[in-house]
């Protein structure tokens, strides 16, 4: 038997052997599935420990959790349980399960079953796959549904003729996975998925289900592939059916942002709403005031593409010939951080980056060291011209009119003689 835990990663080894000997403890079968186990054959770094039961997983979860002094929490509808040990490391556990769909699209009933009724129930049979943890056959491959061969021929194949139809969500994922691992569809499997397209599987589920997969796609480390796989499927028209990409605008999106992001000030941001936002750069307003009312973003991410959408008008301010940086700041200042991302990656004239790289290197974290006690001080009163004074004496740093307090107080007295 081939030990499939052979070379894994040392801390996560220990965890999951803790745990495969807790539940023999209980007499129960335990495992490692999904996304992990695919990615230990890839030899690609996971650190998402999934963990299936044949038994109680929310009573395996309570004993480990006392055993290493950690909170767990329990989702009981689900029969699952979460809990982080001590080393931050987040284990997931789940009672193997089986399920069924009341109807398209609809979230499954679930009830316990069998490691292997739970892989039949997964996406892709590259991602339904277990390895055993327990002492007995610990490092074993469960491959009921040719996951591992599937691997070495590089195909994307889901488990039955039904996935697509039963949860559309699966396209976005088989799409993710192909351009991920730059595998290839299987024929059968592209066929069933053109089919569910072509009879609006996706509208069958609840808007927020489908966004959250079309995120994971979005922060991908190369999403573009996978939006040109979709938009070639036509998939994605699930956004706003009347929503038209221009995939060509969408490239160049990403040539920028690929661009910026090997710059240090740009490496960590977060992407995937700038990619949104490119992706509704063209569509009427109509359209994106439908597509922001049906996914679950944020204030602020609403907020963010709604500023995009004036990305023209602003580019055009920041490309002004002599323009203060206080004058760049006050225009990009009430702008979330991703639409000042956008507005860096859309722009193709290099003074107006430089604004932009300036803004946020430095004059974004510009402070003042006088504050609201030192105007009283000179006798402003706490109230909308306080707020003023301060903002004009922030404005004059930013420009290095003034740096030292002495400096700033100064120009305090001056600037009330303006207002
Ligand atoms: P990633 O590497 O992106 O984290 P992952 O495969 O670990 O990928 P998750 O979204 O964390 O993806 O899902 C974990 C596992 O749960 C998957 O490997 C798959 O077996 C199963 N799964 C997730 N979503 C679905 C779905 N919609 N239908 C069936 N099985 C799913």
């Amino acid at each position: 038997m081939k030990n499939y835990l052979l070379n894994f990663d040392d801390k996560l080894l220990r965890t999951v052997r803790e745990v495969g000997r807790q539940a023999a403890k209980k007499k129960y079968a335990a495992y490692i599935v999904g996304g992990i186990v695919r990615d230990i054959i890839l030899k690609r770094k996971n650190y998402d420990l999934d963990i299936v039961v044949e038994g109680d997983a929310i009573r395996l979860a309570r004993d480990l959790a006392k055993k290493w002094g950690v909170k767990v929490t329990v989702y009981k509808k689900f029969g699952t349980a979460s809990l982080e040990t001590s080393k931050g490391l987040r284990v997931d556990l789940a009672t193997a399960r089986r399920e069924s769909y009341a109807h398209p699209g609809a979230l499954p009933v679930v009830r316990p079953g069998s490691l292997k009724e739970d892989l039949l129930r997964r996406d892709l049979t590259v991602n339904a796959m277990a390895i055993a943890i327990g002492p007995e056959g610990f490092g074993r491959l469960t491959d009921e549904y040719g996951g591992l061969a599937d691997l070495s021929k590089k195909a994307v194949r889901v488990l039955h003729k039904n996935s697509f139809i039963d949860d559309p969500t699966r396209i976005l994922r088989a799409v993710r996975f192909e351009q991920r691992f730059s595998f290839k569809m299987e024929r059968q499997t592209l066929l069933l998925m053109k089919a569910a397209l072509r009879k609006g599987a996706p509208s069958n589920v609840k808007p927020p289900r489908y966004f959250t997969e079309f995120k994971k796609i979005l922060c991908e480390e190369d999403p573009l592939n996978c939006l040109k796989r979709l938009h070639q499927l036509d998939g994605l028209c699930f956004l706003d059916p009347k929503l038209e990409v221009r995939i060509g605008d969408v490239c160049l999106l990403h040539k920028r942002i690929q661009k910026a992001r090997k710059k240090s000030l740009y490496a960590q941001k977060d992407w995937w709403p700038v990619y949104f936002m490119g992706l509704l750069a063209k569509a009427d307003d109509r359209v994106v005031k439908r597509v922001l009312e049906r996914f679950p973003l944020t204030k602020n991410e609403r907020r963010g593409i709604e500023q995009s959408r004036q990305s023209i008008d602003m580019v055009r301010s920041l490309s002004a010939r002599s323009l203060r940086a206080s004058q760049v700041f006050r225009i990009l200042r009430p702008l979330t951080a991703e639409a000042v991302l956008y507005l860096r990656v859309v722009t193709s004239k290099v003074m107006v980056s430089q604004r932009i790289d300036r803004f946020l290197d430095r004059d974004i974290e510009v402070k003042l060291r006088i504050n609201g006690d030192d105007l009283k001080a000179v006798g402003v009163a706490s109230d909308r011209r306080m707020g003023r004074v301060l903002e004009n004496i922030l404005h004059l740093k930013i420009d290095k009119k003034v740096g030292t307090k002495q400096e700033e107080l100064k120009a305090v007295l001056l600037s009330l003689k303006e207002f």
